[in-house]
């Protein structure tokens, strides 16, 4: 088996259902006439063009002819129809009467196709090739399926009986899932085509926010997607949308009469005011837009089109079906990042934009997703759950209730359509009463619902030096995280019965924004008041390879990591050097004080290895010249070592020690914050002048600006075999104190430097042949997904792309699924979750 990448025809599709140019065309056309082949080769070709960038014309012009001749041999003035039956040929397979996805093509399907667009018409086509014919007469009543999941999650998979066996019998076990996040686009889609207003009103304010960046972002992505789109746009995008599909559903069941009058173009029905013709009501009532609208209804509905589409062709429907799935497609876009959005950066602008926050609002849908198809048992077995955790105790009242409202509503078996029949106990207590009387009564082998635990994490924010800057580096941040944490430990105290749900701590978001050390003392309180459970984003995104493997190496022994902690992602301990190097620029730019840190954290590494002494001397002058620079005065490479090794210290008591003669006596404290200040004593007791030069890396302006001063360094300032060597030294301490790495794939290979499942780390850290390094330590790694919904995946999809990808490599699936295993189970030996559970 191989993997096999896109075609070029598949991405032809893609561009001819997404792209703003196509969009254009579309809306310049009235429907009654068919495109201009030669304005639409046009657009195709020009939103396709980065793609092939590397590609000579006469790639995309064949595949182009290939198109546009199959749809002439169907009499077919319609390109699309023929696009959509290509690409489900392409990607998608019938066994044993349902639809997966072909395990060689699976990569290529999440990477570059639901990274850019809906699989909904791609699966319709697939089911309309194949629709009976006597399905076709007896079109109503129609049984929809049962379960939450079959009706409404959007994604497919691929099918392997020896993996279905294995899932069945074990579950998967989800290690590392951001809650908000996980709603997939086509739900959202669903719910703003029935009330356009509502859903982007957030997103509306966020835009005209002028003064902040991620406002700023959230137009940067939109613009990227499409340069004229903006709140009002979307607005009329989606008003048409929804008038379109009345149209299209009437049409697809076959209740628009012959001498209806069809809308003449797209402005038409974007025009909010005048509902100029009758748009016709869909027949079959289940097809009106509605609370309970699911993916299922369209895809019913879209392959009812397709097969009448096959048979009569209509120049107008086919036109307003195109358009209906480009404006989809726009939509879709704000919501799932796409093959060509690397890093986190671009990752951030989908956080921002708040199109997913109606839908999330109810936890229930989510914890059906994560539950999957299957009515009697849960896909998943253990579920960890991540939170942002508010600054008020009002708010994460509010928050934990939806949460776990939600989750005891499952457990309960509700529908969310349903909900109001037996609603959630309405106290927080009660509710959390209940939920503990539920599982007493639970046997922990059951496996009808999955379990939860929730993880909060702490958000990393940037800071910048000036006049807001404040006293000390990351001076706001480090009060607000203080005020978090307090609120959270109140929040337990308030709520006992809360600890067996809240299980764990992490901090997310942007790593380039916020380093470890920023979060020590937080971290410390809440291990004080019984949240041992600790995991940390390290080496996700870096502007060094060197940066990323710092930044896990401080998240290590500045956050004291071990016996079962974790670190989310870890890529940097993992990527192959020479495929980071190859995909990076010669020259990186980055801060003085950063590369400095950087330096100190190789050159700690590489005292560990005997072999490395040359390069720890090389490392050793460079670090001592860069730290002259920085603290204007001569500083050895150890004395750097141990001023920084204090960086963990909670530096408002460092403040107060060093600028007056406070004691933590003089303050009350609280017995969590106490031993805090007591560090901080001791440290100013036994090592005054690291303490000393702490305060001056940390408060000193002028040094601030010797530190942000940007250089160019090499990406190659080690060698491929010295990089290997730097990895293989964390990776040992990481064994060594016995953390696990949660691995993402698909996030990973959308916001590394990854072009496909094939050259994930993962496979690496598994041992599968070809992939491991000589040298390289056994470490223990679990498996999570991320943000399901922004990659438009889950966590079966990333069990199976990896496993496409050993299989791929040559591995038989018994050999394959030997070295997956343990990565799924490795997830509910080292569980947060509470014992009561299970
Ligand atoms: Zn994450």
């Amino acid at each position: 088996m191989r993997e096999q990448p896109i075609s070029v025809l598949a991405q032809i599709g893609t561009t001819l259902l997404s792209s703003n140019k196509v969009l254009a065309l579309l809306r310049q056309t009235p429907f009654h006439q068919p495109l201009s082949l030669r304005e639409l080769r046009e657009a195709a070709y020009l939103g396709h063009l980065p793609w092939s960038a590397r590609l000579p014309d006469h790639v995309f012009e064949h595949s182009w002819q290939l198109l546009a001749q199959q749809a002439a041999n169907r009499d077919r003035a319609c390109l699309l129809i023929n696009a959509l039956q290509a690409m489900s040929n392409e990607f998608l397979e019938h066994r044993h009467g349902a639809l997966y996805v072909k395990q060689q093509k699976f990569g290529a399907w999440q990477q570059s196709v639901v990274s850019r667009i809906s699989g909904l018409p791609l699966l319709a086509a697939a089911k309309a090739s194949v629709l009976p014919a006597i399905e076709m007469r007896t079109q109503w009543p129609w049984e929809p399926p049962q379960s939450w999941a079959s009706k409404n999650l959007p994604v497919v998979s691929p099918y392997d009986p020896f993996v279905e066996d294995y899932l069945g019998r074990e579950g998967l076990h989800e290690t590392h899932m951001h809650l908000n996040g996980s709603t997939h686009a086509e739900n959202c889609w669903l719910r703003a085509l029935r009330t356009p207003k509502q859903e982007t009103k957030d997103f509306s304010l966020k835009w005209n926010s002028l003064s902040a960046s991620d406002a700023a972002a959230v137009r940067e992505l939109a613009r990227s997607i499409d340069p004229n789109l903006s709140p009002a746009e979307l607005h009329r995008q989606l008003v048409a949308a929804s008038r379109l599909r009345k149209w299209l559903v009437a049409a697809a069941t076959g209740t628009l009469s012959a001498e209806v009058k069809l809308p003449h173009d797209l402005t038409e029905l974007m025009d909010d005011e005048s509902l100029q013709k009758e748009v016709p009501e869909p027949v079959p009532a289940q097809l009106q837009l509605s609370a309970n609208s699911s993916a299922a209804d369209e895809l019913y509905w879209i392959q009812h089109f397709l097969r009448r589409s096959m048979n009569y062709s209509s120049v107008a429907l086919d036109r307003m079906f195109h358009t209906y799935l480009v404006l989809q497609n726009q939509y879709y876009r704000l919501l799932v990042q796409s093959e060509e959005q690397f890093g986190f950066d671009q990752f951030q602008k989908f956080t921002y934009n708040q199109l997913r926050e109606p839908a999330e609002e109810d936890y229930l849908p989510r914890f059906w997703a994560m539950h999957g198809k299957a009515s009697n048992v849960s896909r998943t077995t253990y579920l960890e759950g991540r939170l942002s955790p508010k600054n008020t105790l009002r708010k994460n009242h509010k928050l934990l209730k939806a949460v776990l409202g939600g989750y005891w509503c499952y457990l309960n078996n509700q529908d969310p359509q349903g909900r109001g029949v037996n609603p959630s106990p309405g106290k927080l207590g009660e509710l959390l009463e209940r939920l503990e009387e539920h599982f007493r009564k639970t046997s922990p082998l059951d496996r009808s619902h999955h379990r939860l635990a929730l993880v909060v994490h702490f958000i990393k924010k940037s800071w910048t030096p000036g006049r807001k800057a404040g006293p000390y580096r990351f001076y706001k941040q480090r009060l607000e995280l203080e005020l978090t944490t307090n609120v959270l430990l109140e929040c337990l105290a308030r709520w006992p019965r809360l600890r067996s749900w809240i299980r764990g701590i992490d901090a997310a978001a942007n790593e380039l924004h916020a380093p470890p050390e920023i979060f020590s003392s937080c971290y410390r309180v809440c291990q004080r008041a019984g949240l041992t459970h600790r995991t940390y984003h390290a080496g996700e995104d870096f502007a060094h390879l060197l940066s990323g493997l710092r930044t896990i190496y401080d998240a290590l022994e500045l956050l004291d990591l071990r016996d079962g902690d974790r670190i989310g992602h870890g890529t940097a301990m993992g990527i192959s050097p020479k495929l980071w190097l190859e995909r990076m620029p010669g020259q990186l730019v980055i801060k003085k004080g950063e590369w400095m840190l950087d330096l100190l954290a190789a050159w700690r590494l590489l005292r560990t290895i005997p072999s490395a002494a040359v390069a720890a001397a090389r490392v050793a002058d460079d670090l001592t010249k860069c730290a002259g620079e920085v603290f204007r005065r001569e500083m050895s490479c150890t004395s750097l070592e141990a001023v920084m090794e204090l960086r963990h210290l909670n530096i408002r008591f460092v403040q107060a020690a060093l600028e007056t003669d406070w004691s933590p006596g003089i303050t009350p404290l609280s017995d969590l914050w106490q031993s805090e200040a007591q560090r901080v004593m001791d440290a100013k007791r036994s090592r005054p002048q690291h303490l000393k030069l702490l305060w001056e890396w940390l408060s000193d302006r002028d040094l601030w600006e010797r530190s942000e001063t940007l250089q160019s360094v090499d990406a190659a300032y080690f060698d491929e075999a010295t990089y290997l060597h730097l990895q293989q030294a964390l990776m040992r301490e990481v064994a060594h104190r016995n953390v696990i790495i949660e691995t993402l794939p698909s996030s990973n290979v959308r916001i590394s430097q990854y072009n496909s499942f094939s050259e994930h780390h993962s496979l690496r850290w598994m041992r599968a042949p070809g992939f491991v390094q000589e040298g390289d330590p056994e470490i223990m790694v679990s498996l999570g997904s991320d943000d399901p919904g922004i990659f438009a995946g889950d966590l079966n999809g990333e069990f199976y792309q990896l496993y496409g990808a050993l299989r791929n490599h040559g591995l038989n699936d018994r050999a394959a699924l030997a070295l997956l295993a343990p990565i799924n189970e490795r997830g509910r030996a080292y569980r947060f979750h509470d014992p009561l559970l299970g």
